[in-house]
């Protein structure tokens, strides 16, 4: 393999992976702790940009709420 078949390769992997990430995690989107009000286990919800109060639904009981 020649040095700019590496170089083309590695740039490639790079691009590959900052697009899996940018999949993954939609910008600005906020990751939230929220405990549930009933049985208290803790649920992650996810919340858009300036949203502070996050509807979900518990996934232990399935009871629904809203996250602060
Ligand atoms: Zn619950």
């Amino acid at each position: 393999m020649s040095k700019e078949a590496m170089r083309a390769e590695a740039e490639r992997l790079v691009k590959e992976a900052m697009e899996k990430k940018t999949v993954a995690v939609k910008r600005g989107d906020t990751r939230i702790e929220a405990k549930c009000g009933k049985c208290g286990a803790s649920n992650r919800v996810t919340a858009a940009p300036g949203e502070t109060r996050v509807e979900f639904k518990c996934k232990e009981c399935g009871h629904k709420q809203r996250a602060m």
